[in-house]
């Protein structure tokens, strides 16, 4: 399962026209399979023994995100912390504060609440985020 959202990623990341480098494949590996949020440098520091550099995790990190295959989570006063994640179909996130552990919400209520503000604003909507904030099971303990 796990194994096969990285997969899904390195698919769509070549059928966009890039490489499946060591780097791509390797981060989109520790974010899949770590469900956690993680920084540039915790990513450095998992793949420091693989020769993988920092620059080259920043610029990783940034082709993901402009792809849709991480998000950058909501920033909590310190680093910048990264989700894997697989566009189209629309979910949300709950990232735990502690530990960074990530879960997917695949059911989206909003829609009612996009109504509301549409008629109050006049706005046409195209998108929405959401990310919720917490502790996980093991962080509560
Ligand atoms: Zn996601
Ligand atoms: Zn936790
Ligand atoms: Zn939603």
């Amino acid at each position: 399962m796990i194994r096969n959202m990285s997969h899904n990623s390195f698919a769509l990341l070549q059928a966009r026209g890039y490489k499946l480098t060591e780097p791509r494949r390797r981060v989109i590996e520790q974010l899949h399979d770590r469900r956690r949020a993680l920084t540039a440098l915790e990513l450095h520091q998992l793949l420091a023994s693989e020769g993988i550099s920092l620059a080259s995790i920043y610029r990783t990190l940034e082709l993901l995100v402009e792809l849709g295959l991480a998000e950058a989570a909501t920033r909590s006063g310190d680093e910048q912390r990264y989700i894997a994640c697989s566009p189209g179909q629309h979910h949300h996130h709950i990232v735990c504060s502690r530990c960074g552990r990530v879960a997917d919400i695949t059911e989206c209520l909003l829609e009612p609440f996009e109504d509301v503000v549409r008629e109050r604003t006049g706005f046409t909507i195209e998108s929405h985020t959401l990310e919720f904030h917490g502790y996980c099971s093991a962080c509560r303990q």
